[in-house]
């Protein structure tokens, strides 16, 4: 199987620059350092999905010239991943299919309080939000056919909060962990192409340092890593220059391939 990622984002939750912040990051003037909330496009043959749909989703949209998606995976429900769904309803009003979205139960539960006009989206026959088609993870690890793709989908955690990763092919996006246990590393055995958040140099109660994503990569074994979730404390080249050779720092725009 032939998978194309391009990183739409790879900013933490907010984004760099940050709002009024004069630090060297993101007062610089190098595009390798100005990172959109992450999100993925992956591209298998004629399809595309979105990884998580955030709040700078109609940027990356117009940037990126995105004009419709086959299906959406949610990671899991902070504002940074799921910010811009109602941005999705351009694509529901041309095309009129709903939108398949991979999530967990837990992502469901919570989007069901939070974004509730979601799930009773019409008034007066007129669809007043984007039209999703939940299609809903009954177990933390597992293989599922969506949209007539095969992929295999992990569970970690970021504090009490459950993260869904997905595995398409050799391919696998772990976004936002902090803590897993190894039923992980055993489903990530035989990765050829690793994507991981890493926030900042030093620890976070929330994510992986630079340090514990190179750990985690180098248990995983990968042939190559790449870093996304990226905070304001990361300046794209000097940090870029400390990794070892098999892992990078990921930037908006990127696009990878992996086969297999
Ligand atoms: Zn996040
Ligand atoms: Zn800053």
């Amino acid at each position: 199987m032939q998978v194309r990622l391009q990183f739409l984002g790879t900013g933490a939750s907010m984004g760099v620059p940050i709002i009024g912040c004069t630090c060297e990051v993101c007062t610089s003037t190098s595009a390798y350092n100005k990172r959109f909330r992450s999100s993925a496009l992956v591209t298998i043959g004629a399809k595309k999905f979105l990884l998580d749909v955030g709040p700078d989703f109609r940027m990356q949209a117009l940037r990126y010239g995105i004009t419709g998606v086959d299906g959406i995976f949610l990671t899991h429900l902070h504002f940074d991943h799921i910010g811009g769904i109602d941005d999705l309803r351009i694509f529901y009003f041309r095309s009129k299919v709903k939108i398949p979205c991979v999530l967990s139960k837990e992502t469901y539960a919570e989007l069901q309080m939070r974004y509730y006009y979601l799930l009773n989206p019409v008034v007066d026959d007129f669809p007043v939000s984007a039209q999703v088609d939940f299609r809903i993870l009954q177990n933390d690890f597992g293989e599922i056919d969506f949209e007539g793709i095969p992929l295999k989908y992990v569970t970690f955690f970021q504090k009490e909060t459950k993260v869904t990763g997905f595995i398409f092919g050799k391919l696998a996006y772990i976004s936002d962990i902090r803590e897993y246990t190894d039923e992980l590393i055993r489903a990530l055995e035989g990765i050829d192409t690793l994507v991981i958040s890493a926030l900042r140099p030093l620890p976070s109660a929330m994510h992986f340092s630079i340090d514990e994503a190179v750990h985690f990569a180098q248990k995983v074994g990968a042939r190559r890593t790449y870093f996304t979730h990226i905070s304001h404390e990361i300046e794209h080249k000097k940090v870029s220059q400390t990794l070892p050779p098999d892992i990078h720092l990921a930037y908006d725009g990127l696009e990878i391939e992996c086969l297999g």
